[in-house]
């Protein structure tokens, strides 16, 4: 595994590799990795030539009061995790790097920037879409990974992705969960073991939501019931919401398309986020055969 901290060092190895025709895979990561970022990893691995796993931090994406000075950093477990997952390439770059003095353009998304995530987190998404958008163009992948945990995420990044015709399949790879059904997350290091056990109560409800979608139940204010219960018990619910999985506008009615339910949550200082799709046999049929 190559690790490089500069566009050009970056350009410079993978220019021979395109030039053969290797296919190129990307997973962009805040670093602090687990194994939900692990999979995305061999997910590319499987299917590309070469993967390239970049960190970075990137500031614009965090808002003034939220934890971009000390959101956690472990370089050297990060870059035995990308080893051991088959990365091919390492990308560290320093924030200069990516924005240069002068900076000053951006990648507005629209309307799927503003509910769930985006009415809390104003300017969020337009720190995500242009970095990821910058970073497309530094690495030139063939496909790029992205995790369901993100779920709001990898529907704007979609969408940037059409509508600016970038030539990159985006993939989006099921949430990695503990066993006990903690979505993982760098931000559960933030919890301790009271917080841990509070945290669990958003995976709880949201899988017990999808399992009584999968024993029938299709109404949207059942659905959201049975996730809210046991949630009570979590400090502060940022939003709790079933909505269309490609729209993202709530579900009015029986869930007769892929609806995804997610949530977001304070626990103690720590925001977490989680989500399940529930998607109709009807609609899973239909998804395979397309
Ligand atoms: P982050 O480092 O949090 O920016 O995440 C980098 C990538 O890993 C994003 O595409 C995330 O959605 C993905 N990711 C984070 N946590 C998980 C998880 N538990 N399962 C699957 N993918 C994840």
């Amino acid at each position: 595994m190559r690790v490089v901290r500069t566009i050009a060092d970056l350009r410079a190895l993978l220019r021979p590799l395109r030039e053969e025709g290797k296919r190129i895979g990307f997973v962009p990561t805040m670093g602090f990795l687990h194994d939900g970022h692990a999979t995305l990893i061999r997910q590319s691995a499987a299917r590309c030539d070469a993967t390239v796993v970049s960190i970075f931090v990137n500031p614009t994406q965090f808002g003034l009061s939220e934890d971009l000075a000390s959101y956690p950093r472990d370089l050297e477990r990060d870059q035995n995790i990308c080893l051991e997952a088959d990365a091919s390439v390492l990308f560290l770059p320093e924030a200069a790097e990516i924005y240069p003095t002068g900076f000053q353009t951006h990648i507005e998304p629209g309307r799927l920037a503003d509910p769930l995530c985006g009415r809390f987190r104003p300017g969020h998404f337009r720190g995500v879409a242009t970095v990821v958008a910058k970073l497309f163009n530094m690495v030139q992948p063939d496909l790029a990974f992205f995790g369901q945990k993100d779920f709001q995420q990898t529907v704007v990044i979609r969408r940037m992705a059409r509508d600016l015709n970038l030539p990159v399949d985006v993939v989006v790879v099921p949430t990695v969960r503990e066993a006990d059904g903690l979505a993982l997350s760098s931000r559960n290091t933030y919890l301790d073991e009271d917080a841990r056990r509070r945290a669990l109560l958003l995976s709880e409800g949201l899988l017990a939501a999808k399992a009584a979608f999968e024993a029938g139940e299709r109404l949207g204010t059942r659905l959201l019931e049975i996730a809210r219960a046991p949630m009570a018990g979590v400090d502060s619910i940022q939003y709790l919401e079933l909505v269309d999985s490609q729209s993202l506008e709530p579900i009015q009615g029986p869930v007769d398309r892929t609806a995804a339910l997610c949530v977001a949550a304070y626990v103690g200082s720590t925001r977490l986020i989680d989500n399940v799709l529930l998607t109709p046999p009807v609609a899973a049929a239909a998804g395979s055969q397309a």
